[in-house]
């Protein structure tokens, strides 16, 4: 059984970024990258800092913008509108998930598609369904992709189950697989999904996106296979210092030793995912 590090890949691909921002620096460009946060989930800030953390470390210029959770929708719109004519912003994600009486969607649609490093607009949406690489892929699901390329995982021909269907996980997930170049055969299982586990064990890649921790249990997986852990959850442990630790959507103790390989949580995707906000953010200053 392997263990995917996703840290080690991950590094790799933020030296690339790296060395692209000293390119693009040369000619006179420093890539910038704009992040705005409406309230004050622990979850969201903890991802926003590191994100602010990693663009400090490559050369990236960003801008954190924190806004109290009783800011308006139109307030929120306004802060796109201005990022979006600021020549030195290349890259403008909102984190995810906004307060309840924030519409997330109308935000996605004002953002300009050149800008949409999250890859959301329905322009990239749409790129992506045609493979046209001038868009912006997800960052998550291009980061999975990434890490089987790197591992040497055979893709071509292989049954691929996705459990989640979300625009941030699941659906673009399902469309890398099944593109030119992976060529799975891909089942996308959701809430709704008969027989989950007879339909998971079908798969020679199974990729859980669910959000519930450790949902994925051994009678889940066939022997032999790859399981990519997209989930990151909070679990109450009181021997940690902060009161939780991180799991992911897979019971990794018990699905781990059946696996050719499996990625950790956490460890796994989700340096992944920070390392290809990076390089979609150099992609859009022209890197
Ligand atoms: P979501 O809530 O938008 O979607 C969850 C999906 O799981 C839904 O499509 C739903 O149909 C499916 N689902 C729910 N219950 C199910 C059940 N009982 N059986 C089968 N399917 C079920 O979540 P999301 O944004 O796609 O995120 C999923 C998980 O991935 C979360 O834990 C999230 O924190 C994590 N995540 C991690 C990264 C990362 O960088 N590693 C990035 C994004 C999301």
């Amino acid at each position: 059984m392997t263990i995917l590090n996703g840290k080690e890949i991950a590094d790799e691909v933020l030296a690339e970024c790296r060395e692209k921002v000293g390119i693009l620096q040369s000619r006179g460009v420093t890539p910038g990258l704009a992040v705005v946060i409406v309230g004050d989930d622990p979850a969201s800030h903890v991802y926003v800092n590191s994100k602010v953390k990693t663009c400090g470390e490559l050369g990236i210029h960003s801008r954190k913008i924190e806004l109290p959770t009783e800011t308006t929708q139109e307030e929120v719109l306004q802060v796109v509108r201005d990022l979006n004519e600021d020549p030195a912003i290349h890259g403008i994600l909102v984190q995810s998930p906004p307060p309840p009486h924030i519409n997330e969607e109308e935000i996605i649609r004002l953002l300009d598609p050149r800008k949409d490093v999250d890859g959301f607009h329905p322009v990239n949406a749409g790129k992506l369904v045609m493979e046209d690489e001038s868009g912006f892929v997800p960052c998550t699901p291009q980061g999975c992709i990434h890490l089987l390329e790197k591992a040497g995982i055979e893709t071509s021909g292989a049954n691929a189950v996705v459990i989640g269907r979300s625009m941030i996980v699941g659906k673009p997930m399902a469309l890398l697989l099944m593109g030119k170049g992976v060529n799975a055969t891909v089942t996308v299982a959701h809430s709704r999904t008969r027989d989950l586990a007879a339909v998971c064990r079908q798969a020679d890649i199974l990729v859980a996106a669910i959000g519930k921790p450790g949902f994925v249990t051994a009678d889940f997986v066939k022997d032999g296979a790859v399981v990519i852990d997209v989930g990151i959850n909070r679990v109450e442990d009181s021997s940690k210092k902060r009161g939780f630790r991180l799991v992911g959507d897979v019971a990794y103790d018990e699905v781990s030793p059946r696996c050719h390989a499996i990625t950790p949580v956490p460890g796994g995707v989700g340096p992944m995912t920070i390392a290809f906000l990076m390089s979609n953010t150099v992609k859009a200053a022209g890197g």
